[in-house]
Formats: C-alpha cells, sequence, structure tokens
C-alpha cells in the first residue's frame, strides 16, 4: 500500500517526507500477458507541504518490461522512466487555485496509488522494436527476415496469386 500519513507535515510548509517504494514483479497485474515486468519498480521522491492544505509529491519511477517487437515478436528489453509531479489539497479545504490537476486527500493520508499505476501505465510504450530497423516476418512463410532473406518472392503481390499461378502453370 502507498499510503503515507502526513499529518506531521501539516504542521509546517516546507516540511517534508520522504517517499522509497519497490513494487516486486509479483504485485505488477498491469498489461497482462503482453508485458512481463523484469525489474522492480522503484519510485524515489518526497512529499513536501508547500504552503496551506497542500502537499505536492515529486519523484521518479524507473523499472523494466519485457515486451513482443511488434514487427517479428522477439522479446525486446524496455527500460521504463518517469518524472511525476502531482499535488493533493486536503478535502477540508476548497481547492482556491482553479487547479483541475489536484487531487483530494482524506484523514491526513495521502495514498499514491492510482498515482502510481497510471504512471506505470502511461510509461509503457504502445509499441516497441526489437531495433530501429526491424525487418519483420515474411508475411507469407513467417521466417525472420532478420536472419536473411527467405525463399518467397520479393514483389509484392498478393499471396493469393500464388495459388493461381501455380494453377496456370
Ligand atoms: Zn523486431
Ligand atoms: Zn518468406
Amino acid at each position: 500500500m502507498l499510503t503515507y500519513q502526513v499529518k506531521s507535515l501539516i504542521k509546517d510548509p516546507g516540511l517534508s517526507l520522504s517517499v522509497h517504494e519497490v513494487l516486486e514483479p509479483e504485485q505488477l497485474i498491469l498489461g497482462g500477458e503482453r508485458i512481463r515486468f523484469l525489474t522492480p519498480i522503484t519510485i524515489e521522491g518526497s512529499l513536501r507541504h508547500i504552503g496551506g492544505w497542500i502537499i505536492e509529491f515529486k519523484g521518479t519511477l524507473d523499472g523494466a518490461v519485457q515486451m513482443a517487437c511488434s514487427r517479428c515478436t522477439k522479446a525486446t528489453h524496455v527500460p521504463l522512466h518517469s518524472d511525476i509531479t502531482q499535488r493533493y489539497i486536503a478535502d477540508r479545504q476548497e481547492n482556491e487555485s482553479g487547479d483541475d490537476d489536484v487531487e483530494v486527500y482524506q484523514d491526513e493520508v495521502i495514498d499514491l496509488t492510482d498515482l502510481i499505476n497510471s504512471e506505470i501505465c502511461m510509461a509503457i510504450p504502445m509499441k516497441v522494436l526489437c531495433r530501429a530497423d526491424c525487418q519483420g516476418l515474411c508475411p507469407v512463410c513467417g521466417k525472420d527476415l532478420n536472419e536473411g532473406p527467405c525463399g518467397c518472392s520479393q514483389d509484392d503481390t498478393d499471396p493469393r496469386w500464388d495459388a493461381l499461378k501455380s494453377l496456370l502453370q
């Protein structure tokens, strides 16, 4: 649970609390089959009372996942990094700043769980390539073209014509 008791911070602006969390891969259920966490996700940062009833979390998130290359499906290592800033305001206080990005906290407890989950999701790319010039798989025979050309004809004809051509020969 990424929850922090911030009662002691509320006394004076400027007070801060350091945040150090390590989320083991088995705690991370995001991504399902498509994504495998290779390392724990580490979160380093602090919660700081920046005035009024506002607490600001500032920190970084680091880790690594394994995903399939979107061209050749090879398992590919993807480092994750994100810089995070999020403000929280006590529920007893009107949000006078007009800042919609401020989250509300209750009972002097700040829960970073939702923030961290969404930051992990955003840090994971939709698509990865094992290398910038990945050649992908042959659409006809499925051979990994990074390992060399296959025997299939390299013109761009629809493979369905091949069956027709062989009938005509
Ligand atoms: Zn690839
Ligand atoms: Zn082929």
